[in-house]
């Protein structure tokens, strides 16, 4: 069998040479990103594998399926660049990655800490030896009433991760999760805002979150309310976040994520002119804390997306089923 892997980090070259021998593949394997332009490096393979950075839409999944292609997955969560109708149609089967959701978990955790603690202006205060504490008085995680919006695989992790801190939780979600539920209470997610100190948004990019976080929603919290996002940046208007922030009347907010991050985020962009300006502003304040979207980011999550990403080709190839074939 013979695969193009396209989007290949070094971090990855490891797992994919030992899965190569373990299944005895041919691979070819690209820094590049799959698109029309890039397609034809995936001539006569038997399957291609992708991050998110590619654009699965129709005109390329057309050129896989003229080229004979009928096996993709790519190597991440997120499914928001793959044209899965088009998919279906040109029958190429599709699979993403899955991976334990404790990382994303525990970094949203430590993400809340460092709010609640004023971690980076402490950190920078580090760095010219400036070792006073005006202004770092923190809070304790206890005494506060932390919510959870999305129960899915992620929210329910940091919901099971918090409750060894003894913080009231309370969580929101369209279909209620029976170990969310077991954890703390489901609310509206007006209550959410209204209730909480400390408010964490775990759902997926769809019609009904974009710009969850909004003018509206951002006037319900209290004046030391504090936001993180762990997943997508088109959850919140960044644009009424930006007000809430410069208008002190909200007391924080952490994002591993930002809208329109593509391009910047996981690239050395440090002799660049930064095309989001947004970010470039946001970034100078104390209590916002902006990370590159590293959060899925650790050993074991890359082995399983590696892994996931050759053995659902290989089973596709061999015309058997795979665990995370998206249907
Ligand atoms: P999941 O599908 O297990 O859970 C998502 C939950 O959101 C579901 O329970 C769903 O019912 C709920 N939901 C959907 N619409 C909603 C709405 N309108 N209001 C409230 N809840 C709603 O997904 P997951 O694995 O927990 O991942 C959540 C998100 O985290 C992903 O979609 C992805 O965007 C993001 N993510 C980020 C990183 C990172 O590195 N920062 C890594 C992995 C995932």
């Amino acid at each position: 069998m013979k695969f193009c892997i396209y989007e290949v980090r070094e971090d990855e070259r490891q797992m994919l040479e030992r899965l190569r021998q373990k299944y005895d593949l041919e691979l070819i394997l690209t820094s590049q990103p799959l698109n029309l332009e890039t397609a034809s490096l995936a001539a006569g393979c038997d399957g291609v594998s992708t991050l998110g950075h590619s654009q699965l839409n129709r005109d390329v999944l057309n050129k896989l399926a003229e080229m004979g292609i009928h096996a993709c997955s790519s190597r991440c969560i997120g499914i928001n660049h793959i044209d899965m109708d088009a998919a279906r149609e040109l029958k190429i089967r599709i699979s993403n990655a899955c991976y334990s959701p404790y990382g994303v978990a525990d970094y949203t955790v430590m993400l809340m800490l460092m709010l609640i603690r004023r971690y980076k202006p402490a950190l920078w205060r580090q760095q010219v030896n400036d070792y006073s504490l005006g202004g770092l008085m923190g809070r304790e995680l206890r005494g506060m009433t932390v919510g959870i919006i999305g129960t899915g695989r992620i929210g329910c992790a940091v919901m099971q991760n918090l409750s060894g801190f003894g913080c009231k939780l309370l969580c929101s979600d369209v279909r209620e999760n029976p170990e969310a539920a077991r954890l703390g209470e489901y609310v509206t997610v007006d209550e959410i805002f209204s209730r909480c100190d400390m408010i964490s948004l775990h759902t997926p990019l769809l019609d009904s979150t974009r710009y969850l976080v909004n003018e509206r929603t951002l006037s319900l919290m209290k004046p030391d309310g504090m936001l993180v996002n762990c997943a997508r940046g088109e959850l919140m208007d960044i644009q009424a976040v930006t007000r809430a922030i410069e208008n002190q009347k909200i007391g924080g907010v952490a994002m591993d994520v930002f809208e329109k991050e593509d391009g910047i985020y996981h690239h050395d962009c440090r002799t660049d002119i930064l095309k989001n300006r947004d970010m470039a502003y946001l970034r100078q304040f104390p209590n916002v804390i902006m990370t590159q979207h590293m959060a899925f980011y650790t050993m074991e999550a890359v082995d399983s997306m590696v892994t996931c990403g050759i053995e659902s080709l290989v089973a596709f190839v061999q015309g058997k089923e795979y665990f995370c074939e998206i249907a």
